[in-house]
């Protein structure tokens, strides 16, 4: 503890801000937060925790948090004035129902949070299918492991990584593709350190030449949006090295002649020019990953944010899958990186607009005959909307009101005069926030809402397990969680959504959902986190998946032939350059919690990474200004000076809202589930 004046108690709850998922203990000094601590002997984090999970509480009594809801009087263009509970609700109630009865309930949207509780998301997604009527329910897993979802279901047959964290403990070489886990989820960032230092090789796939690069035996700087073209090469090598696991293949796979013929087209030299690299790194990852005896893959956003994000979960899941190093004991996996802290339990309770809890199909009928007399009301069929498709179902008129739980669309979101020109289109925005976000700017009812701090519930982090989440604080003001909110709004709305605790709502979940069936408050209170799938109160649950057989309708791993395509924007003489977009280490998504956090001062504005070759022939010092123009919009940044970015690529963040880095931002999106291309986005740069 950082002042050792007694605290008066402290709480052990599950780190709201990256999908590692660490256990912290908050101490509390006159009802504020004295320190943070890691948990020692705590699975996922065993003792460690990152600057953002320890310190970056700041936030929590920030000057800037909604205490009071907040309502316009008279249409979008009157100013936002404090309100009542009574006054905003009922606003919210009537104006909902109003939509609903007038244009039916797909004129109406959500977009729950992956910083919510999977308590909040499940009745979030309960709300949505039973009060106002509609599918029309997504997360923001969509703009970012929505592939995985997708590709890891393909491969394997669970939308969900295939080990738990622990198995790098015993990985003889780890593949990390696509991610920067020092900067992003510093815990496994350095945990993969520590392996190496063991022993481990490490093959780092990457555009930029980060952190762990200076850990890696090679470094594969492949061009942005050619991570297929980057798979498939090494899946050929690992064909021509002979490094195929031919039992397991014959064995226990599906699609291996098929991709064998594509793969003729993929000799390394091939890969490596459609990549943009020399085809040396490119054998020699090739040949790490081939060679090794418990091989581990490690991705994240760089995989999947790209119109052909699936393709490339499932052309990187073939390399596992052809070395059979997945499902098995010899081998480590497929390990994802998920951003924010519950991404994978928003999707997981089924707040998707095809898919109910625990991934069970919106148009299987019996499945939605399940829910509806569970619930009591009819379950419609159709799918809804996915988040991008709202908007532009608000700005041609088939949506008319939008409600938004804990999520910056305005800022997070790519292109974002799209989004809030489809903010402006809807008759009624409502949103959930702890700050006046730019997307509560444009909302009509803002509404206080609860930090993770603040809240009783459960986070899924990303080896599937389900963890513990306890109030530390109460919330200032008026706040209130997301779930009493969704509660209050139901009964004004003449309806029930059950479920009156969070304890409950797990149980409801589990009872309907059969890869949560063992999961309860009560359990992982006495026994500890869980993994699932747990299919029973006297199942362990299951942190390494498909041992006896994979979940796919054959019970086989499937191999993908996916050839590799261009992304969607490309250089060309207007726009020269190519912009990447991540993460740094002190600020988190938007930015609104860490920027509020003064001791967390790392990097207290935005800038934009140029190599110094580029900087010189634009005439640029470090720190001077340069606008950055791409096909939709320019935004004016600081450069940074780094040979991290290749030469003709630049890289930023989201996290400030006054360098909105996504006004530049590509509309293209992953063909198969529509998450957007945040990795590739051609630009213009000018000194300004
Ligand atoms: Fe929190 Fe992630 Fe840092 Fe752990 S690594 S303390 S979960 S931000």
């Amino acid at each position: 503890l950082l002042d050792p004046a007694p605290i008066d108690r402290a709480t052990t709850t599950t780190c709201g801000y990256c999908g590692v998922g660490c256990s912290l203990r908050v101490h509390v000094r006159d009802e504020q937060v004295a320190a943070i601590t890691p948990v020692h002997g705590a699975p996922v984090n065993r003792g460690h925790a990152c600057v953002k999970g320890r310190f970056a509480y700041a936030f929590t009594r920030s000057r800037d948090r909604l205490t009071t809801p907040l309502i316009r009087e008279a249409g979008r263009d009157s100013p936002l004035r404090p309100a009542t509970w009574e006054e905003a609700l009922d606003a919210v109630a009537d104006r909902l129902t109003a939509v609903r009865d007038r244009y039916g309930g797909e004129a109406i949207a959500m977009i729950s949070s992956a910083r919510a509780t999977n308590e909040e998301n499940y009745l979030a997604q309960k709300f949505a299918r039973t009060v106002l009527h509609t599918n029309n329910i997504d997360n923001c897993s969509r703009l970012c492991h929505s592939p995985s979802a997708a590709g890891l279901t393909a491969s394997f047959g669970m939308a969900g990584g295939t080990n738990p964290f622990d198995d790098l403990d015993r990985a003889d070489c780890i593949l990390v593709a696509g991610a920067n886990p020092t900067e992003a989820h510093p815990v496994i960032g350095a945990r993969i350190k520590q392996r190496v230092l063991d022993g481990a090789r490490l093959v780092v796939i990457d555009p930029r030449r980060i952190d762990l690069v200076g850990f890696a035996d090679v470094h594969v700087q492949a061009r942005p949006g050619s991570n297929v073209a980057v798979f498939n090469g090494i899946a050929r090598a690992l064909l021509d090295n002979g490094h195929v696991d031919q039992t397991f293949v014959r064995e226990r796979t599906s699609g291996f002649d098929e991709l064998t013929e594509l793969l003729r087209d993929y000799p390394l030299d091939r890969a490596a020019h459609l990549a943009g690299v020399d085809p040396t790194p490119l054998a020699e990852a090739a040949r790490l990953y081939g060679s090794a005896r418990t091989p581990a893959i490690v991705y994240g956003l760089g995989i999947t944010e790209h119109t052909h994000g699936t393709d490339g979960v499932r052309t990187l899941t073939n390399l596992a899958i052809l070395k059979g190093a997945v499902g098995t004991l010899d081998g480590c996996g497929v390990l994802t990186l998920r951003g924010q802290n519950n991404v994978q339990g928003a999707s997981d309770m089924g707040a998707l607009p095809d898919l109910l809890p625990g991934y069970q199909p919106i148009t299987a009928p019996r499945i939605r005959t399940r829910f509806s007399r569970a619930w009591g009301v009819e379950v419609p069929e159709r799918p809804g909307l996915r988040i991008l498709d709202m908007f532009a179902a608000a700005t041609t008129g088939r949506l008319h009101a939008l409600y938004v739980i804990g999520e910056d669309i305005a800022q997070t979101d790519p292109d974002t005069r799209r989004v809030q020109a489809a903010l402006a289109a809807c008759d009624l925005v409502v949103c959930h926030d702890l700050f006046l976000s730019r997307t509560a700017e444009h909302a009509d009812v803002v509404l206080p809402a609860a930090s993770f701090l603040e809240k009783d519930g459960t986070f899924v982090n990303f080896e599937r397990r389900v963890q513990r989440v306890h109030p530390a604080l109460p919330s200032p003001g008026e706040a209130k969680t997301d779930f009493e909110i969704l509660h209050l709004l139901a009964q004004r709305m003449d309806a029930d959504l059950g479920c009156p605790t969070p304890a409950d709502a797990m149980a409801e979940c589990a009872s309907l959902t059969p890869t949560f069936a063992g999961i309860s408050h009560d359990r992982l209170d006495q026994e500890g986190p869980l993994h699932w799938p747990c299919r029973g109160p006297d199942q362990p649950g299951e942190s390494r998946l498909y041992l006896d057989r994979f979940a796919t309708p054959d019970g086989r791993a499937a191999l993908a032939a996916r050839p590799y395509l261009p992304p969607g924007e490309q250089p060309d003489q207007r726009f020269p350059f190519l912009l990447v977009t991540g993460r740094r280490l002190p600020h988190y998504n938007s930015g609104s919690m860490s920027r509020r956090t003064p001791d967390l001062d790392l990097s207290p504005r935005e800038v934009l990474d140029l190599h110094p070759d580029d900087a010189a022939r634009l005439g640029l010092a470090d720190g001077d200004l340069v606008e950055v123009t791409s096909r939709r919009d320019r935004v004016t940044f600081p450069v940074s000076l780094t040979d991290t970015v290749a030469r003709g690529q630049v890289f930023t963040t989201f996290a400030f809202p006054d360098r909105p880095t996504n006004a530049l931002t590509s509309d293209c999106a992953d063909t198969t589930t529509g998450c957007p291309e945040y990795k590739v986005t051609a630009v213009a740069l000018r000194p300004s």
